[in-house]
């Protein structure tokens, strides 16, 4: 019988590899597994009539097969034709079996799980779960809605439903869960409560729908959100306590070294680049460490902001470490970086986790004797054998990417004696100023609010798929004039697996629609070495189209790319649209941004595309973003991977800020034995920074 303060270990099942696998997203004790809330829902507990279903709708139906057969399109595979009375609808599987095409045969009784996609005159569902159905009607459905939970390589649903489920039995175990917003402070806001939430979200009742839960207005939820905003407020208020009091390392520099740079490169900062440089200056002077977070628009030049920092850092005789979200990204500032700053005798080091012995011992034998003045990396810099000569400055790229512990993980881990180093922290993320204020309420704050001269704005223009071969022509003229294309890949799926299949899928065909043209491919799966030898070459301009998935999204910068085509846009976030277009318009040449679309599109789809269409500026778009949300769209904001929250979402939630904020006052005030339970329960590694 496990209770809730034991480790997941306790409970039936769990060994050392599956414990890792559930650390790795942050569940440690059972009580943890309560937190580990549902990204969305399935609904399996009803048959839907073929015939009423609707695009995009995951459904369970069920149907007798009318026809079977195998077809060579661009490619081999078998379609499948089901029935039931009220409608029919297309299999279409890519992957399968003899056994299985024999098993499909006409007249056998399926039941399907799937996704609907409806076409101009078909629908059909891709690669469902079916199962036969022997003798009538045996179809094991589900009372309560099925949540899909965020996962990681190795740990399947069905595990963290079972999981999840025992969890739920220990609450009985024990005098309950602690509620640990206190009554006054929960009637106030009109919260629910914590246990019935808990228990709701986990198994919501076929009664709920699937779309509601998308929407996140149930009270359940508001309650979760408002309570992990809270911890969150709680953890960076406490911190921000914390950093006051920390002893910094005052540099000493006259900007000798970057006036040089300045010289050397063909343009001069803007005013807001200038501006921004000067503030942080003046922080990197100051006794105490600097955390100031630098938000500017994508292309607004952060990366020459970044360098200026950095060789003020280098001038004083400190070491500089930059961290970048993707290996890609990391390569390409290793690049720029070391042709600016090798001029200058300056030594730029990269290291990635997946480089061969020699070179990483090389690397960091340079990093721990001082040889190396900037260290660009990703996570790997976190690695225990990375050790500092002496580390002034920190700054991190695209800080959304990254979550606030691995900040402060690697702030920690340059202490030296009793200084912390500054820190510099980049983001191309829109967030108004108010809610920068609250929520990032540890950093101080600067906007680069201007974009350098002589930029066209990106010309965007909204279109069906039916229209592709329209713009594979286009591609061909585009490539023509020499100018180079993305064409990116969104499809959006629990598995990295699926989307990479999907990306290599639609490479396939371009490369067979264009066969004058050379096709590069790129995506997560991809080795190190691969990914920078495919960017090494489109920068090169070898390649001309580029296929990718939104690996590419943050700070890849090919200034001669002049094209993007962005598959299935109605999946994808405005924000993140506007960051992937990003990638063009960074040059002189006129560029544009392709949005296909798969019809039908929804009129909210319809208008957040517009949207994009319309204007180029992030904050605007964020701004827009938040007042058309509809149904079923949020889901393109909900990212699995970085679980920075659990259930809140900034942008989304932002309304809540102000009484997230007072509530946090109360609490400080006259329940301070509740904060650090609160932010405990709420944020993993709350202890590495309750240390800072
Ligand atoms: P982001 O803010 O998205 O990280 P980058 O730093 O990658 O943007 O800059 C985008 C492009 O603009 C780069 O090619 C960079 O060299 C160029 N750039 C940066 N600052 C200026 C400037 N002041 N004038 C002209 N071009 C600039
Ligand atoms: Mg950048």
């Amino acid at each position: 019988m496990s209770l809730l303060n034991d480790p997941v270990t306790t409970l039936k099942g769990v060994g050392p590899k599956m414990a890792e696998n559930l650390s790795k997203i942050g569940i440690e004790k059972v009580q943890d597994l309560l937190f580990h809330l549902p990204l969305r829902y399935q609904d399996r507990t009803r048959i839907y009539p073929i015939g009423s279903t609707q695009h995009g709708q995951e459904v369970m139906i069920q149907g007798e097969v009318e026809h079977s057969e195998i077809v060579y399109r661009r490619r081999r595979m078998m379609i499948c034709t089901i029935s039931d009375g009220t409608g029919s609808i297309t299999l279409r599987f890519f992957h399968f079996s003899n056994s299985q095409q024999q098993a499909l045969s006409r007249g056998t009784k399926i039941s399907c799980f799937g996704e609907v996609r409806l076409g101009t005159n078909t629908r059909e569902m891709v690669h469902p779960e079916y199962k036969i159905l022997k003798s009538d009607n045996i179809i094991t459905l589900t009372e309560a809605l099925t949540p899909i939970y965020p996962t990681t390589k190795g740990l399947q649903q069905r595990s963290l439903l079972r999981l999840v489920g025992e969890a739920i039995a220990a609450i009985n175990n024990t005098e309950g869960l602690t509620d640990l917003i206190p009554d006054q402070v929960s009637q106030q806001y009109q919260l629910s409560s914590l246990q019935q939430a808990l228990l709701i979200l986990h198994q919501p009742s076929s009664e709920l729908s699937v779309v509601q839960l998308l929407e996140r207005t149930h009270p359940s939820q508001q309650r979760l959100i408002f309570e992990e905003l809270l911890a969150h407020h709680l953890s960076l208020r406490k911190l921000r306590e914390q950093q006051k009091q920390a002893a910094g390392i005052p540099l000493n520099f006259s900007n000798e070294y970057f006036s040089k740079l300045m010289n050397a490169l063909p343009f001069e900062l803007t005013n807001a680049q200038q501006k921004v440089i000067k503030e942080i200056d003046f922080d990197l002077k100051q006794a105490w460490p600097m955390s100031r977070l630098v938000q500017g628009d994508v292309g607004s030049g952060k990366t020459l902001v970044a360098a200026a920092a950095a060789l003020s850092a280098i001038e004083a005789g400190y070491q500089v470490v930059l961290m970048a979200p993707t290996e890609i990204l990391a390569e390409q500032h290793t690049k720029s970086f070391s042709e600016w700053f090798e001029p200058l005798n300056l030594k730029v080091t990269m290291l990635s986790g997946k480089q061969k012995a020699a070179p990483k011992r090389e690397a960091l034998e340079n990093i721990s004797t001082g040889s190396s003045h900037l260290i660009i990396g990703t996570h790997a810099l976190f690695q225990n054998d990375v050790h500092f000569q002496k580390l002034g400055l920190i700054i991190i790229d695209e800080q959304h990417r990254f979550g606030v512990h691995q900040r402060l993980a690697l702030r920690e881990k340059g202490k030296q004696a009793d200084f912390y180093p500054h820190q510099l922290v980049m983001t191309a993320t829109p967030i108004p100023r108010t809610l920068a204020m609250t929520t990032y309420a540890d950093m101080d704050y600067s906007v680069i609010d201007e974009l350098p001269p002589g930029r066209t704005p990106v010309k965007t223009v909204v279109i069906s798929n039916t229209r592709r071969p329209e713009i594979v022509e286009r591609i061909n003229s585009v490539c023509e004039d020499g100018a180079q294309v993305y064409w990116v890949c969104t499809l959006i799926e629990e598995s990295e697996a699926l989307q990479c299949q999907n990306a290599e899928e639609t490479w396939e065909l371009l490369k067979e629609a264009l066969p004058d043209l050379n096709i590069g491919l790129i995506h997560g799966r991809m080795k190190s070495d691969e990914k920078e030898q495919i960017m090494a070459e489109f920068k090169a301009e070898k390649i001309n189209l580029l296929v990718a998935t939104t690996v590419i999204e943050v700070g890849v910068d090919v200034p001669n790319a002049s094209l993007m085509i962005i598959e299935n846009a109605e999946r994808l976030g405005l924000a993140q649209l506007h960051q992937l277009r990003g990638r063009v318009g960074r040059g002189s040449r006129s560029s544009s941004c392709v949005l296909m679309y798969q019809s039908p599109l929804s009129q909210n789809g319809k208008r957040r595309l517009e949207a994009l269409r319309n204007s180029n500026d992030g904050f605007e778009i964020a701004k827009i973003d938040l007042e058309i949300r509809g149904p079923g769209e949020v889901f393109g904001t909900r990212q699995t991977g970085e679980l920075q929250f659990r259930i809140a979402d900034l942008m989304e939630d932002q309304h809540l800020l102000p009484n997230v904020q007072q509530a946090a006052q109360m609490i400080l005030e006259q329940y301070p034995d509740n904060v650090e339970p609160l932010i405990n329960r709420w944020i993993k590694h709350a202890d590495d920074y309750a240390a800072v």
